[in-house]
């Protein structure tokens, strides 16, 4: 593998992200970080985005009467803040109303459309506008509801729309993920995607008339209809102006999704794809929900959180750290602000912060030079398999605890042969730089502070990274 391109969802505008996005962000930014490190900054590509079209931006726009660009662009500038607070390091963000980007799903649609991949028909049947997803009976909860959007009323359509020849690529989709050729982690969502697969698909409608929704890309074949969701928000990844020579085939593609959506991205794309001709990604890596205090974050519960508001109080790397610690969310997660304090508390502010402080004050102390330090090999933590955050930083955890313990074997303020303690100072401090590097996907800003405060030929004492919180 030469280049990687990662890539996590993109959200929808009907309202700004919260807390609950976190998680995916986080952990797909520090794989691009964890890559950068290996291939090179120029070889790691990492995209993020909005997906601004569709019945409930059109909607959310009316409601606060406001044009659905202008709806959308507000929202879509406030997610940006948020993944900017997050210290996100996406080398570009997606808008679907970038040019760039309608043009390339107008291609797409044109391109499906000549290889007879997608036809006019009826669709009658029953819609979630919440979901924007075609419903099935079966799909229903007992009352005839959404069971994600119960207070919702469910419509039934009876349109004109063009569809997508799913039910053709069954056989090839099930042929991609039998033989492993597109990674599905965890094992479960495979089985699960698989299963999927063996209901039998059946086509699937890839445009709505305009005069029902008419805040969609026109499709290049149909002035009448708009693009529908998938064959709009899936596009995002191959957008016209991304860097060149990222969908090649010496590049490993890993989309980042959660649960909801993981089955358009292991099942839907992939075919999408090989009908234009385009190559397949490697890896989707699906993930669960975060809840927050035991219950399921949203608009209508009024719980929600904004990732600025907890790193205000406790600064990024701290709110970083304790999602990614959450991992692998396999179904979902329970987070509360009790137990980010918690985890401050122990792994950093106890953690961390405090064996940097130790290691600091006794360099000081001692008044020596500290240049040529011994370059100490930096190991490696295997996250590429299968995203185990959760198992990386619990090993870092223990090289610092390795570490504490040599200081407090070792007593350095103890000891009187200057050259015995020079050595021992040399290794603590070595050892720390090397520990924060191998922190630095995950706590960037944490990370550099001490390699620059260790770096320092007079190593000083500093203000605690990490003040304990009661
Ligand atoms: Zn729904």
């Amino acid at each position: 593998m030469k280049k990687l391109f990662i890539t996590t969802a993109i959200d929808y505008t009907n309202g700004v992200i919260h807390i609950g996005h976190a998680y995916e962000k986080i952990l797909a930014d520090s794989y691009a970080r964890y890559q950068r490190k290996k291939l090179g900054d120029s070889n790691v590509l990492f995209t993020t985005g909005t997906d601004e079209h569709g019945t409930t931006s059109q909607k959310a726009a009316e409601k606060r009467g406001l044009t659905p660009l202008q709806h959308v662009t507000e929202i879509s500038n406030l997610d940006q803040e948020q993944i900017d607070a997050l210290n996100i390091s996406y080398t570009r963000f997606i808008r679907t109303t970038d040019e760039d980007h309608k043009a390339k799903a107008e291609e797409f649609f044109q391109k499906a459309y000549a290889a007879g991949d997608i036809y006019k028909a009826t669709y009658k049947g029953f819609y979630c506008e919440g979901c924007e997803a075609h419903k099935t009976l079966s799909e229903l909860d007992e009352k005839g509801q959404c069971p994600n959007h119960p207070s919702r009323q469910i419509q039934e359509l009876d349109e004109e729309n063009y569809f997508f020849k799913w039910s053709k690529y069954q056989g090839f989709l099930k042929n991609l993920i039998e033989s492993n050729e597109l990674e599905i982690k965890p094992e479960g969502k495979r089985k699960e995607m698989l299963a999927f697969l063996e209901s039998g698909l059946k086509d699937i409608t890839v445009s709505r008339p305009k005069y029902k929704v008419s805040w969609g890309i026109q499709t290049p074949v149909d002035s009448a209809q708009v693009i529908y969701v998938w064959f709009d928000a899936l596009i995002n990844y191959v957008t016209e102006g991304l860097p060149k020579g990222f969908w090649d085939e010496d590049t490993e593609i890993v989309h980042f999704v959660g649960k909801d959506i993981a089955r358009w991205h292991t099942l839907l794309w992939p075919a999408m794809l090989k009908s234009v001709g385009y190559r397949l990604p490697n890896k989707v890596y699906v993930h669960g929900f975060v809840n927050l205090n035991g219950r399921k974050i949203s608009k209508s519960l009024g719980n929600i959180i904004l990732p600025t508001e907890l790193v205000q109080k406790y600064g990024v790397d701290a709110v970083r750290y304790y999602l990614l610690k959450q991992g692998p969310i396999v179904e979902d997660s329970d987070i509360s602000e009790e137990s980010l304090k918690e985890v401050y508390n122990s792994d950093l502010a106890n953690g961390l912060g405090n064996t940097v402080a130790r290691i600091a004050k006794m360099a000081e102390k001692s008044g020596f030079v500290f240049n040529d330090l011994p370059s100490i090999p930096s190991d490696d933590y295997p996250f590429e398999k299968d995203f185990r955050v959760d198992l990386v930083l619990a090993h870092l955890k223990e090289l610092l605890g390795n570490l504490d313990k040599h200081i407090n074997e070792n007593e350095p303020w103890k000891i009187e042969d200057e050259e015995k303690l020079k050595a021992v100072l040399i290794y603590e401090v070595g050892e720390i730089t090397r520990i924060a590097k191998l922190y630095e996907p995950f706590v960037p800003n944490t990370s550099n502070k001490i390699i620059a405060q260790f770096s320092n030929s007079h190593i000083k004492a500093q203000e605690g990274l990490f003040p304990k919180i009661k």
